[in-house]
């Protein structure tokens, strides 16, 4: 599905992290076959949001996975999505970043975005962790974000709906998602497209 051509002002725009910039899911899958055995398992199994829906594996031990992979040590392991450093790093330098992240706390994924942006000032990136996908539009409208990229199409549709643009970040979990009128982005160097970025020599 193709989507309609558009040119976001990075003043209005702001990011989820999980599954946007860091590749969580790498982990996840990473742990899944080297603590617990699950060789065969790749991030293209992840084929729903819901992981209990899709992964034939007991949920005691999804929710283990779960949590080791958002855990301190695990976080910090996390890789970046291909070409989000280069891009956050590029538009810092102009806009200060903003992520809005349902995980109930901020701490270890701020300092994951310290480590993963070295070069970007500290003051430059603020995170809030909304504890919940659903409260994400209520906190985005409070910092007059106009734009927001998330994986989640669920969320995607709710911010629609309370006018915030939303931008579905294509990923194994929400490939097959079939929502007319969510505009998708299949990577990063497909976000650049459409964002005005200030110095135009590095577009
Ligand atoms: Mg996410």
């Amino acid at each position: 599905m193709s989507s309609p051509p558009l040119f976001i002002d990075p003043c209005g725009l702001a990011f989820d992290i999980d599954g946007v910039v860091a590749d969580t899911m790498e982990v996840f899958v990473t742990l899944a076959r080297e603590r617990f055995g699950f060789e065969h398992i790749s991030k293209d199994d992840i084929s729903c949001y819901n992981i209990y829906k899709c992964l034939q594996i007991e949920k005691d031990v999804l929710d283990e996975l779960v949590c080791l992979t958002m855990d301190d040590e695990h976080t910090m392991q996390i890789p970046p999505m291909p070409g989000a450093p280069e891009f956050l790093t590029e538009m810092a330098g102009a806009h200060p970043l903003r992520f809005v992240t349902a995980r109930i706390w901020s701490e270890s994924i701020t300092e994951w975005l310290y480590q993963t942006l070295p070069e970007v000032p500290r003051d430059r990136i603020s995170v809030i962790a909304s504890g919940a996908p659903e409260k994400k539009s209520e906190i985005l409208k409070e910092l007059d974000v106009r734009y927001f990229v998330d994986d989640r199409t669920e969320t995607c549709l709710q911010l629609k709906e309370s006018g915030i643009q939303p931008l579905l970040f294509i990923q194994p979990w929400n490939r097959n998602d079939s929502y007319d009128g969510l505009i998708r982005v299949e990577n990063w160097a497909g976000l650049k497209e459409c964002v005005l970025l200030p110095n135009p020599k590095l577009r």
